[in-house]
This record gives C-alpha cells, sequence and structure tokens, in this order.
C-alpha cells in the first residue's frame, strides 16, 4: 500500500476507493497519444485490470506526444512497447494485450470482460464501432478526441447519456488530426480521471456535458448533450 500512499487520504478515495480501483477492469483502446498518458494515470492509481488494444507500430511522427514509446522502438508494435514499459512502472497489476485492429466483428468480446472503455483512438470509424458495441453490451465508454490546440472527452452510459451517434451522426468523416503533446496528454489524463471516478462511485457532470478544452485561451468549457430519441444505434434503448 506504500505504493498507493499519497492518494490513500484523499478523502474521495481513501481505503474503500483503492480497493474498488483494484478490483476494476478497463479497456483502453489505442496506446498512441490519447492512450500514453490515460494508461500511465490507469497503472499508477493501481486499476487492477488493464486491458490494452493496438495494432499499429511506432512511427517516428509519434513521438512528439506519445509517451509510451521510444525512439530506440521505431518500427515495432506499439502493444509490446506500451506492455514493457507500463509493467516496469507499476508490475502489481494485470496487463491484457488485444493485437487486433477493432472492428464489428470483434468489438463485442473484445470489451466483454471489462468494466469500463476508454476510446484513445485516432480515428472516427474505430470510434463509431466502440460506440455501437458499448450502446449494445450497455458498457461505460469514454471518448476522447483531439485536434491540433483543441480537444475534447465525452462519457457515454448506455441508455443514460447520449451516445456518439446522438452528437455526431452516423457519418462524421476522418480528417487528419494535428496532434500536440500537452494538449493530446491534457485529454488523455482527463478520460483516466474520468474513468476513475466512475469506478469510484463519485458524481460526474460528464454524464451530462461534453468537456471541451481549448488549449489556445487555457479554458474548458462545458456543453450540455441530450439524447436523440431518433438515435440509429441507442434511440430505442431504455434507460
Ligand atoms: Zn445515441
Amino acid at each position: 500500500m506504500e505504493r498507493y500512499l499519497r492518494q490513500l487520504n484523499i478523502p474521495q478515495i481513501g481505503d474503500e476507493g483503492q480497493r474498488k480501483i483494484g478490483e476494476a477492469s478497463i479497456l483502453v483502446v489505442g496506446a498512441g497519444g490519447l492512450g500514453s498518458a490515460a494508461l500511465f494515470c490507469l497503472a499508477g492509481a493501481g486499476v487492477g485490470t488493464i486491458g490494452i488494444a493496438d495494432f499499429d507500430t511506432i512511427a517516428e511522427s509519434n513521438l512528439n506526444r506519445q509517451f509510451l514509446h521510444t525512439t530506440e522502438g521505431i518500427g515495432t508494435d506499439k502493444l509490446d512497447s506500451a506492455l514493457e514499459r507500463l509493467k516496469a512502472f507499476n508490475p502489481f497489476i494485470k496487463f491484457n494485450a488485444h493485437r487486433i485492429k477493432v472492428s464489428d466483428d470483434n468489438a463485442e468480446s473484445l470489451i466483454e470482460p471489462y468494466d469500463l472503455v476508454i476510446s484513445a483512438v485516432d480515428n472516427m470509424d474505430t470510434r463509431y464501432v466502440l460506440n455501437r458495441a458499448c450502446v449494445k453490451g450497455r458498457k461505460p465508454l469514454i471518448n476522447g478526441g483531439v485536434s491540433g490546440m483543441y480537444g475534447s472527452i465525452q462519457l457515454i452510459e448506455p441508455g443514460k447519456t447520449a451516445c456518439l451517434s446522438c452528437l455526431l451522426g452516423e457519418n462524421q468523416k476522418q480528417t487528419a488530426a494535428n496532434s500536440f503533446a500537452p494538449v493530446v496528454s491534457t485529454i488523455s489524463s482527463l478520460m483516466a480521471q474520468a474513468a476513475l471516478l466512475l469506478v469510484l462511485g463519485q458524481p460526474n457532470s460528464l454524464k451530462e456535458e461534453l468537456l471541451f478544452f481549448d488549449g489556445e485561451k487555457m479554458s474548458f468549457e462545458k456543453i450540455l448533450l441530450r439524447r436523440d430519441p431518433k438515435c440509429p444505434v441507442c434511440g430505442k434503448l431504455k434507460t
């Protein structure tokens, strides 16, 4: 417990909260920029089981922001690099490695064993796949995204909150996003914070709101979200 000493005395955590964190299982899809800080935060906090899904290899252009990886690792699998670093950081938790490209064919079985899912991917298609699977499996999903100096996170609790498709429809196109380390790491850390608040059972206004970060103005804004009763993904889901 020495390892968690500095968080055990936080009133919102305590021994009971630490036990909940230790029993939690969280899947992070994407071990890139949006995954890096989140995975370190979850491992540092002592989340009992962390799943990591990734199929990509490390490119030099990743290294302006993807702290999980090293220059030496360029060309090797992000999954191996992430596991090596995270196991060295906290060897007392369980890591599950999923070397797959997430699709509609595998997403439901992938997310099934986990309490909640963090979407730390770089494309809309995979975000939609995870949204569909999490709504169907009634699994909380935290989705983060960045573009240049801006970023946002959305917490999706199927049947209770707006899902990704309520917010964006089903046909949002992919645009290559520029990525700046402080912005992407802020969003990544906030996803871990949202996940841990959920694990701790703490009140979390993100259930109704999208959190938007403006890295140019250094400001946060919350935008009220409403479920779309005609949403093709969650419209028919009962609360
Ligand atoms: Zn929806």
